[in-house]
């Protein structure tokens, strides 16, 4: 099989309620940079990464996929994963202008694509293509009634309804002006949801290590299952002083986008909840090498989900590391077969691929010119 063409689009899809907002970030919908990989075998590969829709940057993310890779990667073989990876990564002059950011996310879009062609071929979804068992059972939790512009009554009361919904586990944000406002809300998600249902604390960067320090403390009143992106994010020494400092579980990786940068915090003990994310991390191949580090440690790996849980679901399924993923729902609308949950589970994908095909309705909807 040979690769015949290289395409890109985007999709803007608006969040639930047409707004939401963490410590760091306001958003009003998802940015869906996505490539397009044709074969002479019919196959049509889809990936994507997930961006705050900005849709200048958005552009030259597609543009990267187009313009920068899609040249290297005509008339080569995309079953040759790791031999493709090297030469986009390792061989191609783009990783001089960049190993994260605009030329990373392209990438990690382009290696999704060419795992979903992958799985197309062989007639399986991925998670089989790469070794899973469908009667592992994928827990999910949801972020998305924890956001920190809702009122404390509006955050109790979705809160309580997902967990009647039959989800085991919730998550909240915190990082508002004041540490005060914080642990009003953490306690009263705790009181409304009980004591049996998993409740996870996310600061999106936003603390200084004083702050964290006090918080991560404090936490532990509440039962919270892991305190996630108390501190800037590449600041791996904070981190180290934090993680000594606290008996709080520490997670984080939704920023981090080489394997060196988790081998850093792995081995300096600063995290304990890896968050990798394909759609950050130049995609699946460098994935699944994050993913056997955490497990060499014996790390839980919960991946953040730039991608909804589309492509994540399959790598939960296939890695020993993963049994619990997120779920934010925006991108159900989108593709062929959606990330599903039910009752506090997630639904095994069934079609061959990586869940990664948008249907046409979805492209004519949300495509930005
Ligand atoms: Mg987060």
């Amino acid at each position: 099989m040979r690769i015949t063409a290289v395409d890109s689009f985007v999709l803007h899809v608006p969040v639930t309620g047409g707004h939401i907002e963490d410590s760091s970030h306001k958003v009003d919908r998802w940015g869906v940079p996505m490539a397009r990989i044709e074969t002479d075998e019919g196959i049509t590969g889809f990936g994507y990464t997930g961006t705050h829709g900005h849709l200048p940057t958005d552009r030259l993310i597609a543009e990267c996929i187009k313009e920068a890779y899609g040249p290297l990667l005509i008339g080569e073989d995309p079953m040759s994963a790791e031999a493709l990876w090297n030469k986009l990564y390792n061989c191609s002059p783009i990783r001089w202008v960049g190993r994260s950011g605009i030329t990373h996310l392209a990438l990690s879009a382009v290696d999704i694509a060419l795992w979903d062609i992958r799985a197309k071929a062989a007639g399986a979804p991925l998670w089989k293509l790469l070794g899973g068992d469908e009667e592992k059972r994928i827990e999910a939790y949801n972020t998305d009634w924890g956001w920190l512009h809702l009122s404390l009554e509006t955050l109790v009361s979705g809160c309580k309804r997902l967990v009647e919904e039959g989800y085991n586990g919730v998550k909240i944000k915190v990082g508002s002006s004041d540490i005060q406002v914080d642990s009003k809300r953490v306690a009263a998600v705790r009181h409304a949801i009980g004591s049996e249902r998993k409740l996870m604390v996310d600061a999106n960067g936003k603390f200084d290590l004083p702050t964290a320090l006090h918080m991560g403390k404090h936490l532990s009143d509440y039962d919270v299952v892991w305190f996630e992106e108390p501190l800037w994010f590449e600041d791996l020494l904070g981190h180290v002083r934090l993680a000594s400092a606290i008996d709080m579980p520490i997670a984080l990786g939704e920023q981090l986008y080489t394997l060196c940068d988790f081998a850093n915090f792995v081995a300096m003990g600063a995290v304990h909840i890896v968050q990798a994310d394909a759609t950050r991390l130049a995609g699946i191949t460098e994935w699944l090498k994050v993913a056997d580090l955490a497990y060499a440690h014996r790390l839980p790996v919960v991946p953040h989900v730039g991608d909804m849980a589309q492509v994540h679901l399959h790598l939960c399924i296939a890695h020993p590391a993963c049994d619990t993923l997120e779920y934010i729902p925006w991108l159900k609308e989108v593709f062929e077969e959606p990330a599903r949950v039910r009752n506090g589970r997630f639904c095994v994908h069934q079609m061959p691929g990586a869940s990664t095909t948008p249907t046409e309705s979805a492209i004519a909807r949300f495509r930005v010119a």
